[in-house]
């Protein structure tokens, strides 16, 4: 018998199954799909030669995380392409918004705003790598209490309020606007502002990376280190029931609440079931990938210079496309997400020819093709992009879904992470990875904290498991086995 079933081999399955494979745990990962990884995935999706990161494009998450920066994953085969800048931000008939790892430098480029930027990031500065422990973990007593107290303070306010307070010109509020639309929530709700400061505050520690030769990189990184510690994977082990799994003491889902409740129904009480069936998931998305005959014609060529490209123009636009998303509508001009992996690793398209990948948030299970919406606002800053495309690949709701069965209604962070819902995922409870039953776990994106390849809902499911390990010595029936 198996210590420990892992369903899903996303960042947080593999999170969760290396923890506790490193703790002296024997460890399974049953994986639906033919390959590992789930979000951290890349294939051809175009044209021969063309690799496509079918979901996670960009990984600040994952360089900065403190889960995955205690791994040898180098040993393993990863390694990072690096940009000169992590965002670009263009506008309108101005030059666009660089932000790089130079706090001064990114400020210069934001006018009359430069003293206020500087004054609103720095503080978060002093020593990033601690405030990030304490912003990616459950709730608990933060190991910075101050500091999180004072980040806390302005980071509860909707990005609207605190954008306008803060800042004069429209360059610095575009900018983190931007960054806040990361959280797929209206930049009018309580919370937005802390997104905004976060995805700020990596760019100048470390430059948004890609993975050289493309996200599934990581997922094989992660395998390969797994299984080095004497970890055993499954692929194409779709789990529909409990009757699917191998006994074990334990098993942890990286999966939705959905699936949850669905597969392990039978052994959870009706009323915690009755609220996993009450969480939120949110909009979705519409993702384009494109082969192109050269790189993006941006008006502005130094955003050829950003591993990440944020089109939306200025906060009130944006504001008002993530807020029409949220009311079920599909705004003319959506705020687009581009990352340019091609520009940074070679491997990724045939010499003197480039990738493109593009998504725009969409009301959840949306059907609508986005196409030309998506174009448009590339287009806006990049006159003649249409021109260079040689062929595109569309993704809408249902397809992502039926991709990954996590991705519900085509929503890809794991659920909704507003003020209700950000700690208490799937559902509020002293330890949310566990379950009423003992010996099952949830260790997806749908837990604290939340989406983005940072593996640290894994990491946490599997402190929890393990205290649960502890008291499991000596056989135990078999999970599928109606409760007494
Ligand atoms: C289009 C898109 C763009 C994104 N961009 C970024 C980005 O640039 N940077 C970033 O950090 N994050 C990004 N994300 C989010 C990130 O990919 C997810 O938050 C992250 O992958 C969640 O990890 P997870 O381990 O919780 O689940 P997943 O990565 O979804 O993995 C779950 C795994 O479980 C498997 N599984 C599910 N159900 C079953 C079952 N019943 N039986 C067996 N196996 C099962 C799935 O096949 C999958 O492999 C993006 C996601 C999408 C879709």
């Amino acid at each position: 018998m198996e210590d420990a079933i892992v369903i899903g081999s996303g960042p947080n399955g593999f999170a969760a199954a290396i923890e506790l494979a490193r703790a002296g745990a024997s460890v399974r990962i049953l994986e639906g799909r033919d390959e590992v990884g789930g979000g951290m995935r890349t294939a051809e999706l175009t044209l021969p030669g063309f690799a496509h990161d079918v979901c996670s494009g960009c990984h600040p998450m994952a360089v900065l995380s403190p889960w995955f920066r205690t791994l040898p994953l180098d040993r393993h085969g990863l390694s990072w392409a690096r940009p000169p800048a992590s965002v670009a931000h263009p506008l309108d008939e101005e030059p666009a918004v660089l932000l790089r790892r130079s706090l001064h430098e990114t400020a210069d480029g934001l006018g009359d705003d430069a003293r206020a930027y500087v004054k609103l990031l720095r503080p978060c500065l002093s020593d990033p790598h601690g405030l990030l422990a304490d912003l990616l973990a459950p709730l608990r007593i933060p190991k910075h209490p101050v500091r999180m107290a004072r980040f806390g303070l302005l980071g509860l306010l909707p990005a609207t309020t605190a954008l306008r307070a803060r800042f004069r010109g429209r360059r610095a509020k575009a900018v983190l606007a931007g960054c806040a639309a990361h959280s797929i929530l209206p930049l009018e709700r309580p919370l937005t502002a802390a997104v905004a400061m976060i995805f700020a505050l990596t760019a100048h520690v470390e430059d948004w990376p890609v993975a050289a030769g493309g996200s599934r990189a990581i997922g094989r990184a992660l395998a390969s280190y797994f299984q080095e510690l004497g970890g055993h994977i499954e692929t194409g082990r779709r789990v529909r029931s409990l009757g699917d799994l191998p006994p074990s003491r334990v098993v942890l889902f990286d999966t939705s609440p959905a699936q949850l409740a669905e597969i392990a129904g039978g052994v959870l009480p009706a009323s915690y079931v009755s609220r996993l069936a009450r969480y939120r998931y949110g909009p979705g998305v519409f993702k384009l990938d494109w082969a192109l005959d050269g790189p993006i014609p941006w008006r502005d060529p130094r955003v050829l210079e950003a591993s990440t490209v944020h089109l939306g123009g200025t906060l009130e636009e944006i504001a008002a496309a993530e807020a029409a998303v949220w009311r079920g509508e599909h705004p003319e001009r959506p705020f687009v997400l581009v990352v340019q992996q091609s520009q940074f690793d070679p491997t990724r398209a045939p010499a003197g020819k480039h990738t493109g990948y593009a998504y725009c948030h969409v009301p959840a299970g949306s059907t609508l093709d986005r196409t030309a919406a998506v174009e448009g606002q590339i287009e806006r800053f990049a006159p003649g992009f249409r021109d260079r495309i040689l062929a595109r690949h569309a993704m809408r709701t249902a397809d992502l879904q039926e991709e990954n069965p996590n991705y519900v209604g085509g929503a890809i962070t794991g659920g909704v992470a507003d003020l209700m819902q950000f700690f208490a995922r799937p559902v509020a409870r002293l330890d949310p990875y566990s379950t009423p039953n003992p010996r099952v776990f949830l260790c997806s994106a749908s837990t604290p904290p939340g989406g983005g390849v940072h593996g640290m809902c894994g990491y946490f499911a599997a402190q929890s498991a393990l205290r649960r390990l502890v008291r499991l010595r000596g056989a135990v029936p078999p999970l599928a086995a109606p409760r007494s």
